[in-house]
């Protein structure tokens, strides 16, 4: 059985491992296979999150999460499956919706979700990552749309706590920059990096104005990862005026159930962060082991949604495709209904869309229009595909 991590751990003393070959969890034989699925996919986990793990119980959903799976080295997906590249404006900066700013200000986490839609940033060779986010900060300074600057990689919070508070602190001199969000997991993989360096804490807390908040964007996948020191560390957060929320993806294996999807809402909502959006998995290369289809994803949705508090259930499922955010609203027997929550292009905006019902469906690209409006959609889909569209030779919008 998983260690009771709350009552046994010393403060500080998390340690990184990097190799599947310090997990004593996993037998000799499937070590050697995972170790080539770990050549092209890089490990990393905390010895904390480790222990959360029933290493008795092969398809355990903690394990399912962070440990090398022999599928991961299917063909399948493409490595920037929402073409993010096309929206990279300066070094490490994304912006697609014009209000929004993304910095990709740091190239590690705390442990790597074998899911994630981002693997390509800990390749070797990619260079979209920027340390220095000098440069982002000077476009970001001469665009006034932007309102919103969302910190993310990789994971901020495992910078040293005087890098990233510079960083936002850069950002706060910045009139029209309101709302600072961090992207992170590390609440999850190590909430020491909360528990033990109070000088972030408090400079979060400095930062984070009656007027211009900060949000940290959580991303807890399952209800076991909520123990007693994770929600001592955001109950930190939340005193020191942090707006704490979640977001994850639905993971094969890990939350796609009605009861895990329900109790995780519930939990999360009654630490007081709540639920924002579920996502559709990202056809990224090597997820193939963690996808569900969109209609069985939506339908456990649904029906966890059903069970919590209104709070709890204002939670959404969106798909962050490469032409905006779109919404999962509903389905029945025939069609798939969609709208886009953020569109890249103005046309978009608000669209309303009708799809052929498709239990096979991953993401929006493997849909067949059931309407002239989803046929739009369709020719805008092929466009890009086609050309790969420039964000800035047509008007982006939110
Ligand atoms: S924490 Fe986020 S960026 Fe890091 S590996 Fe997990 S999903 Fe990817």
């Amino acid at each position: 059985m998983a260690t009771n991590v709350t009552q046994m751990r010393p403060r500080n003393r998390v340690r990184y491992l990097t190799r599947i070959d310090q997990l004593t969890g996993i037998p000799e034989k499937d070590r050697e296979e995972l170790a080539e699925v770990e050549k092209k996919y890089v490990f990393r986990m905390t010895d904390y999150y480790a222990s959360l793990i029933d290493w008795s119980d092969p398809h355990d959903p903690i394990r399912q999460l962070v440990i090398p799976r022999p599928e991961e080295l299917n063909e399948w997906g493409r490595l920037d499956a929402s073409n993010e590249k096309s929206v990279t404006v300066a070094r490490g900066t994304q912006h697609k919706y014009p209000d929004t700013a993304v910095l990709l200000c740091n190239e590690v986490c705390g442990a790597y979700c074998r899911y994630c839609f981002r693997k390509r940033l800990f390749m070797d060779d990619n260079d979209e990552v920027s340390l220095d986010v000098s440069e982002g900060i000077e476009y970001i300074r001469s665009h006034p749309e932007i309102t919103n600057v969302l910190l993310t990689g990789g994971d901020p919070l495992l910078m040293a706590p005087k890098k990233l508070l510079s960083v936002i602190e850069r950002l706060r001199e910045i009139e029209h920059v309101q709302i600072v969000r961090i992207g992170t997991k590390m609440t999850a993989f190590n909430p020491w990096v909360i528990l033990d360096q109070p000088a972030l804490v408090e400079g979060l807390s400095r930062l984070s104005t009656p007027k211009k908040r900060i949000y940290l964007m959580n991303h807890f996948d399952h209800p076991r990862e909520l123990t007693g020191p994770v929600l001592e560390a955001l109950d930190h957060l939340i005193k020191a005026g942090v707006i704490c929320t979640n977001q994850c993806p639905m993971v094969r294996g890990v939350n796609d159930s009605v009861e895990v999807l329900t109790e995780l809402f519930r939990k999360l909502s009654f630490a007081g962060v709540p639920p924002y959006y579920i996502f559709q998995g990202r056809p990224a290369e090597g997820n193939e082991p963690y996808e569900v289809p969109i209609a069985r994803g939506f339908r456990l949705f649904e029906q966890a949604r059903r069970q919590v508090s209104g709070l709890a259930a204002r939670a959404r499922m969106a798909m962050s495709h490469e032409v905006g955010k779109v919404e999962i609203l509903g389905l029945d027997e025939e069609h798939l209904y969609m709208r886009f929550h953020r569109a890249k292009f103005t046309a978009d905006r608000g669209r309303f869309m009708i799809f052929k019902l498709d239990e096979e469906a991953y993401w929006l690209d493997d849909l067949i229009p059931a309407s002239d409006v989803g046929q739009n959609v369709r020719r805008h889909l092929s466009k890009l595909r086609c050309n790969r569209v420039d964000l800035h030779s047509e008007s982006p919008s939110a």
